[in-house]
């Protein structure tokens, strides 16, 4: 019994890292909620979302599919709460708002 609760415990710690499957990691996003302010990041929506998503429907996905693996790859759940996302996710958002100032129409 006692490994059994071991085991659950080790699977949370692991899901607090960021190691969750890409299924997991889709259900997290999709489950959460407007926890405080947070309006989306195409420039000039003020579209309120979930910090725990880049932006509003509509806008992610005029955002090419090639752009946006890069950044679900590097979101990390929980970094919308400590406000620490990583490098590669402040690169990939980056280059998401580089291609919206040259391609992105309104
Ligand atoms: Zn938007």
């Amino acid at each position: 019994m006692k490994t059994t609760k071991k085991i659950k415990k080790v699977k949370k710690k692991k899901k607090l890292k960021g190691e969750m499957s890409k299924k997991e990691k889709a259900e997290y996003v999709k489950a959460a909620e407007q926890t405080r302010s947070h309006t989306c990041h195409w420039p000039g929506c003020k579209e309120q979302i979930p910090p725990a998503m880049w932006g509003c429907k509509p806008h992610w996905f005029k955002v090419p599919r090639k752009l946006r693996g890069p950044l679900w790859d590097a979101f990390r759940p929980g970094q919308e709460i400590d406000m620490n996302p990583s490098q590669a996710y402040l690169e990939a958002a980056d280059k998401i708002q580089r291609w919206i100032k040259k391609y992105g129409e309104d």
